[in-house]
């Protein structure tokens, strides 16, 4: 008898075939970057915090990497993030200060010619979205949704307020100084809208929802919080988690965190809730020290926001991806926010646009690259002539053009000995001489250059577009 073959059979030769196809082109993997605003490197519990609580960020860390000695390009928000969004020094394009909030202003952001991260994922099919705190440029040419991102929903400016009942102005040509930008009312897209969350759950509801829209497809989610950032303000909710905190900014600072924390439980939950976690990569940092005026603490490290020493660099750093990254996993080598985009380009198969600084994370993370990742990371900060260099154990640093340190930070996290040690300072030096031959002159004025600016341009905030 003649076996005809059922169309069952030809179905099952199919199905085997396309399954052949899929095992040989993995799905891209989703990236999400939760990023905080000057949160202190002691104040996770994956970093040693007896005081604060943060079960569900060390969750995130017990499931994959601690970057012990993970570090952000520069001491303060701005700079840190253009350099995190383009996995470039920002130096190499002149973004070397906090911009002012000029929404008039073409030149006061991230120039054209960078590529940030969802541009680059855009190459590769991703659908993305930003939430929070923007401060890449306010001018409409510069925005969030001409920048590759899909949807927005946050703020331009370089902080802001956390109550709704404060986010009083309804645009921008209500705006007329630098610190008006804190209480306008939140963009959704381009469009002003009203919130009645407080800030941090508000942007934890929104990430919790874009990944619910968003889980057939590859997607890349920024989530900015701006807390703990000033200003210092917290709803009773987690206030309450503190009664024993009596110095009233480090209680509220530590409210501020837990409300972050709450976030990323949602967020974690989701992708488990939806059996995307072995497809998603989620990144956990700060994108700068924390300031130890605002209720902050940075653990054994020196100084903090805005101080090239270890406190206004080196930040609370860790990563998830399961079933590729191995679980509890302290990874000790110096590594650096940059690496974020490379390693994201890399499992989406992408070539960016220009020359990255970054490396990809994934070979070291997975056991197969026991290697540093870098030779050595670089730190400049054109306006307070500081620079600084770390490489293998040892810190070179001349802060505002001040003497030479050099640290042994395996023995001296603290940076309190200065060893002095002239041949290893020389090489440490020519190593930055090298590097800053690339860098420019910052491209645009600063916060400090605020009453500066006030005067070149006195029509500053006068006609802003409504929005
Ligand atoms: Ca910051």
């Amino acid at each position: 008898m003649k076996i005809i073959p059922s169309l069952l059979f030809l179905q099952l030769i199919f199905l085997a075939f396309n399954c052949k196809l899929n095992a040989q082109q993995p799905n891209k993997p989703n990236i999400i970057i939760i990023l905080t605003d000057d949160q202190g490197y002691g104040d996770v519990g994956f970093n040693g915090s007896k005081q604060l609580k943060t079960p569900n960020i060390d969750k995130l860390a017990k499931n994959g990497a601690i970057f012990t000695n993970g570090y952000v390009s520069y001491a303060v928000c701005g700079p840190s993030r253009a350099g995190l969004i383009t996995g470039r020094y920002q130096d190499q394009f002149g973004y070397s200060r906090n911009p002012l909030f000029a929404p008039k202003d073409a030149s006061l952001g991230l120039p054209l010619e960078e590529e940030t991260l969802a541009e680059a994922l855009k190459k590769a099919g991703y659908t993305n979205m930003a939430i929070g705190k923007w401060h890449l440029g306010a001018h409409t040419t510069l925005r969030p949704l001409k920048r590759g991102f899909d949807e927005f929903y946050g703020f331009l400016s370089g902080g802001h307020k956390y109550f709704p009942e404060q986010l009083i102005r309804n645009d921008l040509s209500e705006v007329g100084s630098q610190f008006d930008a804190y209480n306008t009312k939140l963009l959704r897209n381009d469009t002003r809208v009203e919130e009645t969350e407080y800030l941090t759950d508000a942007f934890s509801r929104e990430a919790v929802n874009f990944v619910d829209k968003n889980a057939k497809k590859p997607f890349f989610l920024y989530l900015a919080y701006n807390a703990p950032h000033a200003p210092l303000q917290a709803t009773k909710k987690y206030l309450s988690r503190y009664p024993n905190i009596k110095n009233k900014d480090r209680k509220t600072y530590a409210a501020m965190v837990s409300a972050v924390d709450d976030g990323v439980g949602l967020l974690l939950q989701k992708l488990k809730d939806l059996n995307i976690e072995k497809n998603t990569i989620v990144f956990f940092l700060s994108d700068n020290g924390g300031n130890e005026n605002k209720g902050s603490f940075n653990g054994p490290l020196k100084k903090g926001k805005g101080s090239l020493f270890e406190g206004g660099i080196r930040v609370p750093f860790a990563v998830q991806w399961k079933g590729t990254i191995l679980p509890n996993q302290k990874f000790e080598h110096p590594m650096i926010s940059l690496d974020i985009f490379a390693t994201a380009v890399a499992q989406a198969n992408i070539t960016p646009k220009n020359k990255i600084d970054g490396k990809n994370l994934i070979p070291y993370l997975s056991g197969k690259n026991n290697e540093p990742p870098h030779k050595a990371l670089y730190w400049r900060m054109y306006d307070k002539k500081s620079v600084a260099v770390r490489k293998d154990n040892f810190k070179y640093i001349i802060e505002k053009g001040g003497e030479v340190g050099l640290y042994n930070l395996t023995n001296d996290i603290s940076e309190k000995n200065n060893i002095k040690d002239s041949l290893k300072s020389k090489e440490l030096k020519s190593l930055f001489e090298i590097w800053n031959k690339n860098n420019i002159k910052p491209i645009f004025y600063g916060l400090g250059e605020n009453k500066e600016y006030n005067q070149k341009h006195p029509k500053r905030f006068k006609n802003v577009e409504k929005y």
